[in-house]
């Protein structure tokens, strides 16, 4: 068989990572993404890039802590190299406070995560309406730059990159031995999965360069996330909303919150509005199938569903793409030299 030819469909951070992923992995295939939009008009430009994961309750917490763990890994190295500005990620460290103390004082990724420890009486003064707080490290993306720095890696690997928006995936058959569907919430109508639905957030990415570590309310609603030019401020999760028109009452709604949490806040510059729809499931969905017309055969392997957690998983979600990926292309190289036989 001559060098595979793979498709991935999508340009966020999960299709760049997957297709960098295969790339890696898979050096004799020829890999091409294919999308409608490109950084810095996809959801993953909205995201705050938090390296704090989101649960997913039909996926076993054991493969959540493995994703989790190898993206953590692979962004503390990049944060540990020349590439770490040009790349936009860095350590952040900071508190998750709660107005009443969680049944689970120990979230599945605590080991994962930097100095994970309680906050002490000292620190929880500056939180007055919270009784309880998590201390820890962790690393966050700036995510236009993180995106950009994958595009380029991208290309300096070779693989194509090309503007398409893709109807059916069965279109991509006879160009492509396999096609692998990051389509995030894009795939609800290209795949017409029932389980995908929209989770809106609402952010204020903002110039406040005094705010140095990050909060966050243990309920996931308000949080302060500094980067490295401006800090994100949220947020809502509004579940089957479409929307992508930024709503001036949320607006004041959330910096309210986050000036109650963070009074300093208050003399914030420049204040920038932005929606993105989280392409949430009970799960992320990452597998393979079969297509077939007519005796026709198409391997796709699927990698989306991400939610509101994405960038925390997508390097470990990527790899397991690949690795399927790999499986695919084992069994087209099997069938073909069946044939010849
Ligand atoms: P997307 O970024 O939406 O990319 C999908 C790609 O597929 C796009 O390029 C699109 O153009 C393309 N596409 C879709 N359909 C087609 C088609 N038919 N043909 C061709 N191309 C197609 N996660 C965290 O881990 N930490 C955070 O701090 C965080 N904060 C967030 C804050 C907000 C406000 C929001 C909205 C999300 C946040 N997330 C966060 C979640 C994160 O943004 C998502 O999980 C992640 O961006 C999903 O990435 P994706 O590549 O699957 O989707």
């Amino acid at each position: 068989m001559a060098a595979p030819k793979v498709a991935v469909v999508g340009a966020g951070v999960v299709g760049l990572s997957t297709a960098l992923c295969i790339a890696e992995t898979c050096p004799s295939c020829s890999v091409t993404v294919l999308s409608d939009q490109f950084s810095p008009n996809t959801t993953s430009d909205v995201a705050a890039g938090m390296l704090i994961p989101h649960t997913y309750p039909a996926t076993p917490i054991h493969a959540q802590k493995q994703w989790f763990k190898e993206t953590f890994t692979y962004l503390f190295a990049i944060s540990n190299s020349a590439e770490a500005s040009e790349a936009g990620i860095h350590l952040v460290s900071g508190w998750q406070v709660f107005k009443n103390t969680p049944k689970e004082e120990l979230p599945f990724w605590s080991d994962v995560v930097l100095g994970f420890r309680s906050m002490s009486e000292a620190e929880l003064q500056k939180f007055p309406q919270h009784q309880f707080g998590q201390a820890f490290t962790t690393l966050k993306c700036d995510c236009p730059p993180y995106l950009l720095w994958l595009e380029r890696r991208l290309k300096a690997t070779g693989i194509q990159i090309c503007t398409r928006k893709v109807a059916d995936l069965w279109e991509l058959h006879g160009e492509y031995n396999v096609v692998v569907n990051c389509a995030g919430i894009g795939a609800q109508q290209l795949v017409g999965d029932k389980k995908l639905f929209p989770v809106r957030g609402q952010v204020l990415k903002v110039h406040a360069p005094w705010v140095k570590n990050f909060i966050r309310d243990g309920d996931g609603l308000t949080y302060i996330y500094p980067g490295i030019h401006r800090v994100t401020l949220g947020g809502t999760r509004e579940k089957e909303n479409w929307s992508l028109s930024p709503d001036p009452g949320t607006t004041k709604d959330i910096f309210d919150r986050c000036c109650s949490l963070e009074p300093s806040l208050r003399g914030a510059q420049d204040i920038k509005v932005k929606v993105g729809l989280r392409p949430s499931r009970q799960s992320v969905r990452l597998e393979r199938e079969v297509l077939s017309q007519g005796g026709v055969k198409l391997p796709v392997v699927h990698n989306y569903g991400h939610g509101a957690g994405g960038f925390s998983v997508h390097r470990g979600t990527a790899k397991e793409a690949a690795r399927l990926v790999g499986e695919c292309i084992a069994a087209l190289q099997g069938s073909s030299s069946r044939a010849r036989l």
